[in-house]
């Protein structure tokens, strides 16, 4: 592309942010004003005009992704390949850079980079080794204070005897530096290691400093607001040399301090770059005037601002309003999404220009099940899909063992999980006598439980002792509760609340979400098809899909159609930063919701849910403030919005719509299902609870095949249908 081509395609100011090649500059701006834009024309731009050879720009985007997008961008700008470049994360550019200079921190350059486990699983080494109670300390505690160390960019020997986790658990120095230490005995590094190795480095050997400012011409970095200290070290060690640095970011979309981020690194940057060039840039060209505005009236409500103007930069005064939507509870929402994300393709908007996005990963779930139904294809990008999910296989070979004593997949998965002191051996000779008997693994593990060891034949026998109490539960409790249950009293819930890691949360809400899912079926059995069902339904590579993810993930991203399902207090803003003193937390739950609207080109639906079944229970739920806070004149409001379950049941506007719910005696509540007809006939209209409108065309016993007009044919039991 030629350099007149490449310029035209940015405004005034944009343009100005590209040309100004040399020298400190500062994007600010709002959401989709181009910033991402600058940064990659920009890149070509310095490649272009014979500044600097590829190698010679060092580019930092905030994820992996990101980083492709912009090796692609920068590849169609100057029409060939982009080889040999310093583009991506800040942990893959340090990793590189570690690897070339890793003899300079005590390591070689074949260095293992440790995932969460082992990490943890050393540093409790670490702790037992010298004799410290792990269970009235525990290393998840110990590790999320190293965490933060690193993240501010200090070495043991750099954290000061007063600091704040050193004074309230004394010798969190100590063990951090014999962890630091264990490391590199086992030529290994953790994650918040890759930054901390580089930046002492660059501290230590000025020679090495020095080859990188001799290689790096300049600097480009996106989303600024969410680097935290010790990249902010990293980045100015590498600019103070020739000072040509340009970072963009934006303050109201900061949203990772819970990960050490720092937005004053913004303020900071004019004091550490005296006289560098502040842009910005206020037409945003991604988004329709009504979301922009709805964006921009929310942020508003927080304090402390650096305060920027957003304004529409396409002239089509059209777009349509922001839709919120208010429903009865979130199978319904799952509905209502399925229902327009059908519509949208009738309107030729691709799936891929579609994307739910989500407070926390529990949410997926109802989605993932209406778009199974429906037949429409979606990814779940930066996680996995629900039933996928390491906790949910776990609790579901719970349920399939109670179910089916034979399933011994199940078996396997669970025995040892949580931990029962089971080894290997143990474990084998099971399987051996199972084989050589005909019988199921369970069974053979009753047989074998007297010749264990005292305590891995207590905890065996427990778990057997379990089973049996749990299937008499299952006649006399149901199968929600029964599922409570078990995952209580096997330890599994135990064992995620002794789990101090970040993503343990994350896992019990998962299970609570599925016990709920649980609740929308009349059976464990009926569950437990409808979830293998679920799972075989893969669906083909390169077909168009709807994104599932995180708010937090959607960051940079852009779809014609948003949803922003579940704005409730309690979900999003989340209890946590409810619970908190001051609103530091609330105020970084409002920059979400403000990045989730600014994701949205053409339409962005909001919804919540009135009520939501946690553990079998009906409980209302509050819609989020955040609802309040949007500007009457660019939204719509459909479906009343309902505070009170009484209300709704009795009285409100949904009444009519739904059955009134069965209160079984022991208080759980059961939503009472349609039967179904005894009897289908070939050629018959279906109607499945999972893959929707069919076509009878066999029926054999209780199954039936069924050719279904979205999800193709299946066979199906017919408790699972009603007729079409
Ligand atoms: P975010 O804050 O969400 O990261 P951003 O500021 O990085 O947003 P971009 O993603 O670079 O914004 O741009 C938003 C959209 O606007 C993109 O689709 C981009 O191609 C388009 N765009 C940017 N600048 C212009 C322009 N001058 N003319 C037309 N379209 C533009
Ligand atoms: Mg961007």
């Amino acid at each position: 592309m030629s350099e007149e081509s490449y310029l035209a395609r940015l405004n005034p100011e944009q343009r100005a942010a590209v040309e100004a090649v040399d020298g400190p500059l500062l994007v600010l701006a709002g959401a989709g004003t181009g910033k991402t834009r600058v940064l990659t024309t920009r890149f070509a731009h310095i490649l272009h005009s014979g500044r600097a050879q590829p190698w010679q720009v060092l580019a930092v985007t905030f994820t992996n992704k990101a980083a492709r997008e912009m090796r692609e961008r920068v590849a169609a700008i100057i029409g060939q390949p982009a080889e040999g470049l310093w583009l991506g994360t800040f942990h893959a550019l340090c990793a590189r850079m570690l690897r070339r200079h890793a003899e300079a921190a005590g390591l070689t350059s074949s260095f293992t980079i440790l995932d969460t486990d082992d990490q943890m699983r050393l540093l409790k080494q670490v702790m037992e080794a010298r004799q410290i109670d792990v269970k009235r300390w525990p290393p998840q505690v110990l590790m999320a204070t190293i965490q933060r160390w690193k993240d501010r960019g200090l070495t043991p020997a750099r954290v000061s005897p007063t600091d704040e986790a050193e004074v309230a658990n004394p010798r969190s120095i100590a063990f951090y530096a014999a962890y630091q230490q264990r490391l590199l005995d086992i030529n290994a590094a953790d994650f918040g290691c890759l930054l901390l190795h580089v930046v002492e480095i660059f501290r230590a050997r000025p020679d090495i400093l020095e080859q990188y400012h001799r290689q790096f011409r300049y600097i480009l970095v996106d989303e600024y607001q969410d680097t935290n200290q010790v990249q902010y070290q990293w980045l100015r060690l590498l600019a103070q040399a020739r000072k040509n640095i340009c970072c963009v970011g934006d303050d109201d979309q900061s949203i990772y301090s819970w990960r050490g981020a720092e937005v004053e690194n913004i303020l900071r940057f004019e004091q550490d770059f005296p006289g560098a060039t502040i842009v910005r840039l206020e037409s945003n060209y991604r988004s329709t005037a009504p979301i922009l505005a709805t964006a921009s009236h929310l942020i508003t409500h927080n304090e402390g601002r650096l305060g920027k103007t957003l304004r529409p930069g396409r002239n089509d005064s059209s777009g349509e309003k922001v839709q919120v939507v208010s429903l009865w509870d979130s199978e319904e929402e799952a509905r209502m999404v399925g229902e327009r994300i059908e519509q949208a393709q009738r309107e030729k908007i691709s799936l891929n220009e579609m994307a739910v996005l989500v407070r926390a990963g529990f949410q997926t779930r109802s989605f993932e099940d209406r778009l199974i139904v429906l037949g429409v294809p979606y990814r779940v990008v930066g996680g996995l899909r629900f039933y996928e999910r390491a906790e949910i296989r776990d609790a579901m070979a719970y349920l399939r063992l109670l179910h089916q004593p034979a399933d011994d997949l199940a078996f396997e998965r669970i025995v040892n999980t949580p931990r029962r002191g089971l080894g290997d051996s143990t474990i084998a000779a099971m399987h051996l006598a199972a084989r050589e008997q005909g019988i199921p693994m369970m069974a053979a593990a009753r047989e074998l439980v007297e010749t264990l060891k005292p305590r891995p034949r207590s905890a065996l026998r427990e778990l057997m002792a379990g089973f049996d109490r749990w299937r008499e539960a299952l006649e006399t409790h149901g199968h929600v509760r029964t599922a409570e249950i078990v995952l209580e009293e096997s330890g599994y819930i135990a064992m995620l609340k002794a789990d101090k890691s970040p993503e343990a949360p994350g896992r019990l809400d998962n299970l609570k979400e599925l016990t709920r899912a649980m609740g929308e079926f009349e059976t464990l059995a009926g569950f437990l098809d409808h979830t293998a069902l679920v799972m075989e339904n893969n669906e083909e590579a390169g077909a168009e899909r709807v994104s599932l993810m995180t708010l937090h993930g959607a960051k940079g991203l852009e779809f014609d159609l948003v949803f922003l399902p579940g704005w409730e207090e309690g979900v999003f803003p989340n209890q946590r930063s409810l619970d908190e003193t001051g609103n530091k937390g609330l105020e970084e739950e409002r920059r979400l919701a403000y990045v989730g609207i600014t994701r949205g080109r053409k339409r962005v639906i909001i919804s919540h849910a009135a009520n939501r079944r946690i553990y079998g229970n009906w409980t209302s739920a509050v819609p989020s403030r955040f609802l309040d806070e949007l500007p009457e004149a660019e939204i719509s409001r459909e479906g009343a919005q309902r505070q009170r379950v009484a209300d709704s049941v009795f009285n409100g506007p949904m009444a009519a719509r739904r059955p009134p719910r069965i209160i079984e005696a022991d208080g759980w509540a059961v939503a009472p299902r349609p039967a179904a007809t005894s009897t289908y006939k070939r050629g018959g209209r279906v109607f499945h609870q999972k893959f929707g409108y069919g076509t009878v065309t066999g029926v054999e016993d209780n199954k039936l095949d069924v050719s279904f007009d979205k999800a193709g044919q299946k066979r199906v039991l017919d408790s699972f249908l009603e007729p079409g």
